[in-house]
């Protein structure tokens, strides 16, 4: 085999792409790896806080957003999160569950980058980074890459680029432009796991709630998530908007229950002998300050003893029917995964190999698989890497 030849070439050393170098190598193949960029693996770097949340004990088909929903079944079963964690533990990479089945590092997430690289070099990979893809040509002897770093040749070709997500630390759209060469239909991508803005005249009106973090439930239609929720100078962030994000669409309105365990309504029935201002006895559900804010909305400050039957409906709407129509996201700046991707139609599922180019691969954040916020995104990456390497 000549120098610049190779068995597979992965494009892409992030999560995805690292993990399936190492399995490749691991299982004999002569692999190289290639990145734009000058640093390895930079979204696990700032993943998770700093921590990485790698992975979800709960990781389940249902937890990812896709047109086929049923796509990631086979490779989420195939690679688990307790995979994941056993290769942690091998190595002495110690851990924890933050809340809701989210793994976290007890180390700076780089443990994880390291990890990997160990594991790469440990298989035989060669990674060249600061490498530039100019051109892919297919032949019956496989694929020819034009690179700033000479030309390189593989039977195999995977594509791990990744989504549009954080542009100012690599983030292209070239996994998308390889599968348009190829003729792969893409699903149209837009910013997910994002903060949300709202109109000017409406951030005016919810003013006085920037910077309260409340427990909310979010939803968009049938769709909803249990979790903190936050207003912000822009408009709305916090886990459950991120969550909601990610199936929110341009001119949909948003819902939010502020007080999802209780009926406020029922709760002033039963106060109605309380001479308490209403600011005061909201303060029982929620902060001061968000109480206030509240009043302040409903412009009524009577005590539940003097409201009348309009103002506990107008009460009950403000609170449990909170609605707002987002004018937009934040965007691909501040979005943690891009929604969207390589068409999972295009794609087998036990292996991600393009059904009508033999040789080609899609791993990762790249291809129509978006998962909710929670460490399923590196649990994708994990196990449709590996769907990808146990195949060569
Ligand atoms: C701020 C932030 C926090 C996050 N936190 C979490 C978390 O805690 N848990 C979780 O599950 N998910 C998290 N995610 C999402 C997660 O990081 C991604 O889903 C995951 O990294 C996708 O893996 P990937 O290998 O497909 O792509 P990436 O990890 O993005 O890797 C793609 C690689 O391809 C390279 N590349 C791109 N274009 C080119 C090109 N033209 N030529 C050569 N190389 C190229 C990039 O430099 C990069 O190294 C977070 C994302 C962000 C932005």
């Amino acid at each position: 085999m000549q120098e610049n030849t190779f068995d597979v070439i992965i494009i892409g050393a992030g999560a995805a792409g690292l993990m399936c170098a190492q399995f490749a190598a691991g299982s004999g193949n002569k692999v190289l790896i290639l990145d734009h960029s000058h640093k390895l693996a930079e979204k696990i770097r700032i993943s998770g806080g700093g921590r990485c949340n790698f992975t979800n004990l709960n990781t389940a088909p249902e937890c990812y957003i896709s047109q086929n929903k049923h796509f990631a079944t086979s490779a989420l079963a195939r690679y688990t999160p307790q995979h994941f964690t056993e290769l942690l533990n091998q190595h002495n990479i110690t851990y924890h569950e933050k809340t809701l089945g989210q793994l976290f590092c007890d180390d700076k997430s780089q443990v994880i980058i390291d990890l990997l690289d160990f594991l790469c070099r440990d298989s035989g990979v060669l990674r060249l980074m600061e490498t530039n893809v100019e051109n892919i040509e297919r032949s019956s002897a496989g694929f020819t890459l034009t690179s700033s770093k000479g030309i390189f040749k593989s039977e195999k070709l995977v594509i791990a680029t990744g989504g549009l997500a954080i542009p100012q630390i690599g983030a292209t759209p070239f996994g998308y432009q390889i599968a348009e060469q190829f003729g792969l239909a893409i699903v149209p991508t837009a910013p997910a796991l994002v903060p949300l803005c709202l109109q000017p005249q409406q951030l005016n009106e919810f003013k006085t709630l920037s910077g309260i973090s409340f427990d909310s439930e979010t939803s968009v239609d049938k769709i909803s998530f249990r979790e903190n929720s936050l207003f912000t100078h822009r408009g709305l962030s916090g886990p459950a908007i991120l969550q909601i994000s990610s199936y929110w669409h341009p001119g949909d309105k948003l819902k939010l229950n502020l007080l999802p365990n209780l009926d406020i309504s029922q709760e002033i029935e039963s106060n109605r002998n309380s001479n308490k201002r209403l600011s005061n006895f909201l303060a029982n559900y929620f902060s001061s300050r968000m109480a206030d804010s509240l009043v302040n909305l409903l412009k009524c400050d009577l005590p539940p003893s003097q409201l009348n039957k309009s103002q506990i409906a107008n009460l009950g709407q403000l609170i449990h029917n909170f609605t707002v129509t987002p004018s937009g996201t934040e965007g691909y700046k501040k979005a943690e995964v891009t929604r969207g991707g390589v068409a999972t139609t295009e794609l087998n599922s036990k292996t991600m190999m393009a059904n009508n180019v033999d040789g080609l691969y899609f791993i990762g954040e790249v291809v129509d698989v978006t998962g909710h916020l929670g460490g399923y995104n590196f649990q994708w990456a994990w196990a449709s890497a590996y769907a990808a390497a146990k195949s060569f």
